[in-house]
């Protein structure tokens, strides 16, 4: 995450401020307006490049359990354009197979090989750097307890004194006061500390604050003084990198598109990828036209960046 942050300060822009754009399509049709650091004949080259869309979930293809109207059409617009698609989330607080129901009960139909999760992100972490960690206290849903287990973790008790070999810390929905306690408890005792996701929030179309996994460890920090070791999922770029070696592509032809700036364009510009923007979710276009970086292409919604990508692939 550190990593991470400090390659998204350091990313320099050349020219860039932001100007609305329109463009027209192939039947002379202006599409909507958009914003972008580039010209029309950058833009344009950059998106022809582009062979896989990663998509964000909450507030890019659907708002809590409300699809947006538009999103069907832009993965029906990819399918037709040859474009492949995977969909990233942060949210660690269900298993894959919670969302390929909740995406099926939406009428969108994805194998499994097309969803990553910041738990899957994490897995694959320990896995790779932390071997010999194989008893773990999962502060996060029994949903995402069971995803570990099924990796062949041993999720810990929080029975008092019991210290495992790392301490896991998510977007707990079920956040119980003990368990709590005892994961601040954990950061004090020298064992490796990672979370999930940075989030301060999570998304939703009720009137609730979700608390998420970003606030939770500023929780824990406040208690002692400690932060994660490490910060799975967006913007870590191994969201992407992933992506990119599974499908065998360079960074550059794969696109991110998100409702964040700070998780789905920073992964983006992290990994070297397209960075787009949508305002379908938690960002005002004010926030948005203020960030440096610039979004390489901030759209109302995928509907825009679609029939932009129509237009640079036709
Ligand atoms: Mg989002």
């Amino acid at each position: 995450m550190c990593h991470a942050a400090n390659k998204a300060a350091n990313r320099t822009t050349t020219a860039h401020t932001p100007t609305l754009q329109t463009i027209k399509n192939m039947n002379n049709d202006t599409l909507k307006e958009f914003y972008t650091p580039f010209n029309q004949e950058e833009l344009i080259h950059k998106l022809s490049a582009i062979r896989h869309v990663a998509l964000d979930m909450d507030g890019t293809i659907y708002m809590g359990s409300t699809l947006f109207p538009w999103t069907k059409a832009f993965l029906a617009q990819l399918d037709a354009l040859g474009i492949g698609y995977s969909f990233l989330t942060n949210n660690p607080s269900k298993n894959i197979d919670d969302y390929l129901h909740k995406l099926d009960k939406m009428d969108i139909q994805v194998p499994r090989e097309k969803m990553y999760t910041s738990a899957l992100a994490t897995i694959d972490y320990i896995k790779t750097k932390h071997p010999e960690a194989k008893r773990l206290f999962l502060l996060g849903t029994p949903s995402m307890i069971a995803e570990f287990e099924a990796a062949g973790f041993e999720s810990a008790p929080s029975t008092e004194g019991d210290i495992p070999d790392m301490l896991v810390v998510a977007f707990d929905m079920t956040l119980q006061y003990d368990r709590l306690c005892h994961a601040a408890w954990l950061a004090t005792q020298n064992i490796p500390y990672v979370a999930t996701n940075p989030d301060r929030v999570c998304p939703t179309d009720k009137a609730e604050v979700l608390v998420d996994c970003g606030s939770i460890c500023k929780c824990i920090e406040h208690a002692t003084g400690r932060k994660p070791d490490l910060i799975l999922g967006k913007p870590d770029p191994g969201m992407l990198t992933g992506i990119a070696s599974r499908y065998g592509l360079k960074p550059h032809e794969i696109a991110m598109a998100g409702d964040r700036i700070y998780t789905d364009v920073a992964t983006a510009q992290n990994a070297g990828a397209f960075g787009v923007l949508v305002l379908s979710g938690e960002t005002t276009l004010d926030t948005a036209l203020s960030s440096n970086p610039q979004p390489d292409l901030t759209a109302r919604t995928l509907k825009e960046f679609g029939d932009l990508l129509e237009r640079a692939h036709r």
